[in-house]
């Protein structure tokens, strides 16, 4: 039998600054309070709560996501929790893992890498349909449309025109930090579900 380390290392990348936010969690502060895990631009944090049932220890964690208005809410048993092995937490309408468990090392290598992996993106558009090719239509990947706001550092002074909104995949994200925005369509089956933005 393998024993369970008393700690591990929590990490999450925050929606509002774009920062990997990294922390050591002990069973011991786990188990006497909430832990709570803030990104030091004070606009988003992680929580951590653990429930001592006898047979299945389990920890619950609060999630802000960077795609999604509203945090993700996962429970894990305290033995995956706590293992060495990495451990990652995705956002369940994407694919992108908002958040990791593991040893140090490890958490920070995968924090790098997810870094990476949205730097590197690159848009591919492969299935094309008349309706795309007749208004040139390109819909940008979500964390593509992530870092562009997130580059522009766009907040709630701000006013944006997207001339070509789309869906709004990437007003969205601008209308989530606050910005006051202006958006334009040809498409009118586009502009219908745009008006639900
Ligand atoms: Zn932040
Ligand atoms: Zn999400």
């Amino acid at each position: 039998m393998v024993l369970e380390s008393r700690q591990t290392t929590v990490a999450y990348r925050c929606p509002q600054c774009g920062a990997g936010v990294m922390s050591v969690v002990g069973l011991f502060n786990l188990n006497a309070d909430m832990v709570k895990l803030k990104c030091d631009c004070g606009e988003s944090a992680m929580t951590l709560v653990y429930s001592n049932d006898k047979d299945s220890p389990k920890v619950r964690i609060s999630v802000p996501c960077v795609l999604c208005p509203n945090p993700h809410i996962y429970t894990v048993s305290s033995s995956i929790f706590f293992k060495d092995d990495l451990f990652l937490l995705p956002c369940p309408y994407s694919d992108i893992n908002i958040a990791v468990t593991g040893e140090t090392n490890k958490v920070k290598a995968e924090l790098a890498r997810s870094e990476l992996e949205l730097l590197e993106l690159l848009p591919t558009q492969t299935k094309r349909t008349e309706e795309m090719d007749k208004f040139q239509q390109f819909s940008t990947p979500p964390s593509i449309a992530y870092l562009a706001n997130y580059t522009a550092n766009v907040n709630k002074n701000d006013i944006m025109l997207e001339p070509s909104a789309g869906i709004g995949g990437i007003a969205v994200f601008a209308k989530k930090d606050g910005a006051t925005v202006y958006v334009n369509e040809l498409d009118n089956r586009r502009l219908e579900v745009l008006k639900n933005l």
